[in-house]
C-alpha cells in the first residue's frame, strides 16, 4: 500500500540512526497538494481501453475504479507492469500514458544516456512532463528531457561527506572533495530541498539538539512474542470463574 506522505529518502539513514524523527522527513500528501484530490490505494490493474485504473479492495469492500484522461506512472524503482501481458511492450505508445522517475527509462538529451534513478532527475522529469501534458492538450510541441546533473553528495560518517560537483559552464568538468565542508554542504543542500518550512525547522531543530545531547534511542515496541493467550484466542474467563485470592489479614 503506498504511503500517504512524501518521503524524503536522503535523510532516511538519519532516522534509522535516531538523529531525526520519522515524521520530520514525511510530508502528508493532503497538505502538500491542497488543490488535488488524493486517492490512496494499491493499483492492481490498468484498463487502457476503458481509461480507468482499478485499485485493490479495502477490507471487505469491492475494488475501486478511478477514470482518467491522462495517466502518469511514477511507481518507483520496482517496475511493475501489473500483470498485463503486452503493457511493457506497448504502454508508451498510448497517448494517454506517461511514465517518469525510477520506474521509467527516460533518455536524457543532454548526454543521450538513460537518466539515473535519483530524485534530482525525477523532479525535473515531473516538471517537464507537466509542461508536455499541457502542450499535448493545446497542440504545442513536446520537448525532450534535457538535464545536466548538478553533482553527487553522500554522507560517509560522523560529520564527514564526499562531494563531486559539476562546475557551471565548464563543459561538464567536476570538482571532488570530502570532509567537514562536504558534510556541511550536504546538510545545507538537503535542508533547502526538504518540502515545507515547517519540516525544515523541525529537522534543523533535531540537528541542533543532536549537537548538544546524545542520541535519543528508546525501544518503544516489545520484541518478545505475544503471550500465548492472545495468540490462541483463549476464551475470556466468566465472572464465576474468576478466583479472587484472599488478602492476608482479612476474612
Ligand atoms: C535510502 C535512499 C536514499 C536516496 N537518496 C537520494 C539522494 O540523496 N538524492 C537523490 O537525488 N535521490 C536519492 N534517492 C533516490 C530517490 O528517492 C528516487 O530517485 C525518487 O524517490 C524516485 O521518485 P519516484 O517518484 O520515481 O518513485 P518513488 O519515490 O519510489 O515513488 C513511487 C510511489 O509509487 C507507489 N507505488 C508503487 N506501486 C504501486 C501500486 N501498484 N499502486 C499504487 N502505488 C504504487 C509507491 O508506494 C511509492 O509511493 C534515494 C533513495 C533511497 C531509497
Amino acid at each position: 500500500m503506498p504511503t500517504s506522505a512524501l518521503l524524503f529518502t536522503p535523510m532516511l539513514a538519519e532516522v534509522a540512526g535516531s538523529s531525526l524523527e520519522p515524521t520530520h522527513i514525511s510530508h502528508p500528501l493532503r497538505s502538500a497538494l491542497r488543490r488535488t484530490a488524493v486517492v490512496r490505494g494499491q493499483i492492481t490493474r490498468i484498463d487502457l481501453a476503458g481509461r480507468r485504473i482499478i485499485l485493490a479492495a479495502d477490507q471487505g469492500g469491492s475494488p475501486h475504479e478511478v477514470p482518467y484522461d491522462e495517466l502518469v506512472l511514477a511507481l518507483g524503482a520496482v517496475s511493475n507492469f501489473l500483470g498485463l501481458a503486452g503493457v511493457q511492450a506497448h504502454a508508451f505508445d498510448f497517448k494517454s500514458l506517461w511514465a517518469l522517475g525510477d520506474c521509467a527509462e527516460v533518455p536524457n538529451a543532454h548526454d543521450n544516456q538513460p537518466s539515473p534513478p535519483t530524485a534530482q532527475f525525477a523532479l525535473r522529469q515531473a516538471k517537464l512532463l507537466a509542461k508536455n501534458l499541457h502542450a499535448s492538450r493545446s497542440g504545442g510541441a513536446l520537448k525532450p528531457f534535457r538535464f545536466a546533473a548538478l553533482g553527487v553528495l553522500a554522507v560517509i560518517g560522523h560529520q564527514t561527506a564526499c562531494a563531486e560537483l559539476t562546475i557551471p559552464l565548464s563543459g561538464g568538468k567536476t570538482v571532488r572533495f570530502s570532509g567537514l565542508l562536504a558534510w556541511l554542504m550536504w546538510r545545507g543542500v538537503y535542508l533547502s530541498k526538504l518540502p515545507g518550512l515547517e519540516r525544515q525547522v523541525r529537522v534543523l531543530t533535531d540537528w541542533v539538539i543532536e549537537l548538544f545531547f546524545p542520541r535519543d534511542i528508546v525501544q518503544t515496541i516489545d520484541l518478545q512474542p505475544a503471550p500465548a493467550m492472545f495468540e490462541t484466542a483463549q476464551p475470556v474467563p466468566q465472572r464465576a470463574d474468576v478466583v479472587v485470592p484472599a488478602r492476608p489479614g482479612r476474612d
